[in-house]
């Protein structure tokens, strides 16, 4: 059976198919006599006392913004050449600030030159979530580079590989077969979203993989109550989760992301559900072969239910796989059924049409979001089908009931 990848324009991928902190070392001393030799055999990069003494002066001025919710410093402290990392930055203060955490610290465990103005800091992030609060731990390495006498933090230190279509950034973990495979995986990928949306990315489009799959959720979205496998937000890279399992395929994921990307690319104002449907509907089921129906995973009593429901559920909320496969694929099939019904050109109408409306920036939170972005979309079916969303839904009902079951 094949998997499902999960969630929001996030797409907290569940696959249906499978279900020390360190103390602070660190001295100074420490750091200053840590050398690295650069890639062309010249003398080893050093840092300067001061230069590590700045380095953890920054960090603590990131651990200070984000306790405080002081976004303006925060997104002061970042490296601004990447537009892609800055958005995802100003969105993960957007999660942060919808949360309630406490206790929030980034220790610096080693700061290793890269070069006269870039090192590598090691970093355990730590706090506790909600209340009374859940504590979270993630170690990562994260690229510190000097830009005017500043230190800015330059996003994860990744190492980088590149396909037709894609740059593929990831953790050094990360073994040479999974590389391999995610870019041959992403493209097969690509030409199938080419088939079905009827366009695919023009330019490069980037990928951040994760072997740690809790940096994953802490990169993203730390919201988010489950580990997922997947993550695509409009403006963003596409960032997955490598699975132990070099042969692992991860080619209907890839999909999922992409149409995610695309679409929101057109119109970020999409309800849950819709996003979702569109992923599922023109990435994963096409790679697939067809739906949950049609790969008999689901039978069509199973979505006898209304679009209402698929409204009032937060998807990034779900934590079980049943509920999230329900979800997933009914959301997949209604898309199935608008092309069926209206013909193949209806939901990129409704992009279209969503797309008149002004276009969220910030982070998306279904509590803040979803129910205006609802109403956007019954706008847009008045507009492309001339007919309410009660009418819609009565004609989707009537269509699953009609539906034979396997
Ligand atoms: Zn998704």
């Amino acid at each position: 059976m094949a998997g499902i990848d999960s969630s929001r324009w996030g797409s907290a991928m569940n696959n249906a198919r499978e279900y020390a902190f360190v103390a602070a070392i660190c001295a100074v001393a420490l750091i200053v006599s840590c050398g690295a030799t650069n890639p062309e055999g010249r003398a080893p990069a050093r840092l300067s006392r001061d230069d590590a003494a700045a380095v953890r002066g920054a960090l603590e001025r990131r651990a200070s913004a984000v306790s405080s919710g002081d976004k303006a410093q925060f997104i002061s402290l970042l490296a601004k050449d990447d537009p892609e990392f800055v958005l995802e930055q100003a969105r993960w203060f957007d999660y942060r600030m919808s949360a309630t955490i406490a206790d929030f610290k980034l220790v610096a465990e080693a700061i290793v030159p890269r070069a006269d103005s870039a090192c590598a800091v090691t970093i355990v992030m730590s706090y506790r979530i909600g209340d009374p609060g859940e504590a979270r731990t993630v170690r990562y390495i994260e690229r510190y580079e000097k830009r005017d006498g500043v230190w800015l933090d330059a996003d994860l230190d990744l190492a980088l590989k590149e396909s037709d279509h894609f740059v593929l950034r990831y953790q050094a973990e990360a073994g040479e077969g999974s590389v391999k495979r995610i870019l041959e995986n992403a493209e097969s990928a690509w030409y199938a979203v080419k088939g079905s949306y009827g366009e695919a990315p023009s330019g490069k489009t980037n990928l951040k993989a994760f072997s740690d799959r809790e940096l994953l959720r802490q990169n993203s979205k730390i919201t988010i109550g489950r580990l997922f496998s997947g993550w695509a937000e409009p403006g963003e890279s596409i960032k997955m989760w490598v699975r132990p399992d070099p042969e692992y395929e991860y080619t209907s994921v890839l999909a999922h992301e992409l149409v995610h990307k695309m679409t929101l690319a057109q119109a970020s104002n999409q309800c849950s559900w819709f996003a979702e449907g569109l992923a599922n509907y023109y990435g994963s089921f096409a790679v697939f072969g067809g739906d949950y129906l049609y790969l008999k995973y689901h039978e069509p009593a199973d979505y006898d239910r209304s679009m209402v429901w698929l409204g009032s559920l937060d998807s990034q909320a779900i934590d079980d796989d049943k509920q999230w496969a329900v979800y997933g694929g009914m959301s997949g099939t209604v898309i199935r059924f608008i092309v069926e019904r209206y013909g193949k050109e209806t939901p990129l109408a409704l992009l279209q049409t969503l797309s008149s409306y002004p276009q969220e920036r910030e982070g998306y939170v279904y509590a803040t979001h979803d129910a205006a972005l609802r109403d956007q979309l019954a706008g847009a079916v008045k507009s492309v089908l001339g007919i309410g969303m009660d009418r819609l839904d009565a004609d989707w009902r009537a269509w699953i009931r009609s539906q034979v079951a396997g």
